[in-house]
């Protein structure tokens, strides 16, 4: 593997965003990657053979690795014992570590999305429950969103999240919570998260309605311990990549019973924003970070091939077709990662910038996230399957890495409302939601 020095993390993070501190945490984690996760890329995935042990052997040893190095810590403010580290810091740590594997990056995503749902509730006392975990051990966490009937819906403004069906009964002191999740990840029975190298699951936030028909005043954010009683869960799924760094399992919830303490919002109208906002908006930026990273692996791959591969004497990328399609790449990629910057700064803004640009959870916000992340999906589908026609058969062979990345971006492009929610999503800020034939609601959502 080269080391290319224009792509050295203090030429490619503009230091308009990013502090030297920030830059300095790049380069640790790069180095990491490199020496760490790099040469072991296909174990994550247990070989070529898919063996479990090796893979949750090496999953687990190399997100400890990663938490060691004070990764999980960064979301959490200082006087909660974390690192208060800035978004941009986040983003960029993501970006480093999609580079060896996104997988390994959505891990350690999953506990700032925890983080930051809570710090959006505003819920000291949640994040003092929690944050003693966050900084000492490896801990992983799951976000539920996705039901059997609701993908895209629940994430689609024209439906006003009326299609959410796990329903949250206030009963007493405590919440009731009955309904049936899929896909969140990593999840599963409690017992598996615990071992040598992980310390345990965090639980589930999970997105529910008190009401459906209530639209956005019924939405609430609910955690439910991982051992609560009336928790189901499925095997995990078998899918195309991913298998070991975000285990996907289906939730059932009967009868759950949760404290209204760990009911994370507790104002009106909180829920939805947090929903929208937080995880949403900031979990498809967070995605256009992971997937520049892809796509920078991919380009140094097929960099260092096309150096090695001659025709008639010469190395391919002095030849102008293949010199132009390199160009191209590194060009697309670069645009990504600033285009995820920047609107990462409009994100951060308060005060008056913030009426320029908007709430998290405003359409205006909302449609700038899922720019990025569709502009950066783009780029990462193009880069992978440009490399792997440039390379040929290398390009699809296991050994190159190639094939890897290719299986992995397409999730991220898809999850969270994938690629075509991403675009209605920027239609909707121009002229507010489109709604679906049929669409029995036969109300508008009330972010209009
Ligand atoms: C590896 C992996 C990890 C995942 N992790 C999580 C997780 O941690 N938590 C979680 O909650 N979920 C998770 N998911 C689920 C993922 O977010 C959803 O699959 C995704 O949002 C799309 O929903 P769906 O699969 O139900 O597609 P559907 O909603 O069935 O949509 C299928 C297609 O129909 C179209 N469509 C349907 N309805 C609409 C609409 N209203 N607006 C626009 N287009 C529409 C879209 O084109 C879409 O691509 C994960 C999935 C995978 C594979």
């Amino acid at each position: 593997m080269t080391t290319y020095p224009t792509f050295e993390p203090k030429r490619v993070y503009t230091q308009a965003f990013c502090t030297p501190d920030d830059i300095v945490l790049a380069e640790a984690v790069r180095g990491f990657v490199n020496k760490e996760i790099m040469p072991r890329r296909h174990d994550l995935e247990g070989g070529w053979h898919r063996d479990e042990k090796l893979a949750l052997d090496t999953v687990n040893h190399l997100y400890r690795g990663l938490t060691e190095l004070g990764l999980a810590q960064l979301g959490v403010p200082e006087a909660y014992g974390g690192l208060s580290a800035s978004p941009f810091a986040r983003l960029i740590v993501s970006e480093e570590i999609s580079r060896g594997d996104i997988g390994l990056a959505t891990m350690v995503s999953k506990i700032y999305w925890a983080t930051s749902i809570m710090m959006a509730g505003r819920r000291t006392d949640l994040m003092q429950e929690f944050a003693p975990r966050i900084v000492t051990e490896p801990w992983t966490t799951a976000v539920c969103i996705t039901e059997p009937d609701g993908g895209c819906n629940i994430e689609d403004p024209a439906f006003a999240f009326r299609t959410i069906r796990t329903v949250a009964r206030r009963d007493g002191d405590d919440y009731v919570i009955n309904g049936h999740k899929i896909w969140p990840g990593p999840g599963g029975q409690p017992d598996h998260f615990s071992g040598a190298d992980l310390k345990g699951h965090l639980g589930y936030w999970v997105v529910a309605s008190t009401d459906p028909a209530l639209g956005p005043d019924g939405v609430g954010i609910f955690f439910v311990p991982p051992d609560a009683v009336g928790l189901g869960f499925s095997a995990p799924y078998q899918k195309m990549g991913m298998s070991w760094t975000d285990e996907n399992v289906e939730l059932w919830f009967d009868n759950v019973r949760v404290p209204a303490r760990y009911r994370v919002d507790q104002e009106p109208g909180q829920g939805w924003q947090i929903l929208k906002g937080q995880v949403v908006a900031f979990g498809r930026l967070a995605s256009a970070a992971s997937l520049v990273g892809l796509s920078q692996a991919v380009l140094e791959i097929v960099l260092d091939w096309t150096a090695q591969r001659t025709i008639a004497g010469t190395p391919v990328r002095q030849r102008s077709a293949f010199a132009m399609m390199l160009g191209e790449m590194s060009r697309d990629i670069d645009i990504a990662r600033q285009y995820y910057l920047t609107t990462m700064w409009q994100a951060a803004q308060r005060g008056e910038l913030r009426e320029l640009y908007g709430r998290a959870y405003e359409p205006e916000m909302v449609a700038k996230c899922s720019a990025a992340r569709s502009f950066a999906a783009d780029v990462a589908e193009k880069t992978t399957n440009r490399a792997m026609e440039l390379m040929g058969a290398d390009g699809y062979a296991y050994d190159n890495y190639v094939e890897k990345y290719l299986r992995d971006y397409k999730i991220v492009r898809m999850w969270l409302g994938g690629p075509h929610r991403d675009r209605l999503d920027i239609a909707q800020a121009l002229y507010g939601p489109y709604p679906w034939p049929g669409d029995a609601s036969g109300e508008s959502s009330t972010e209009r």
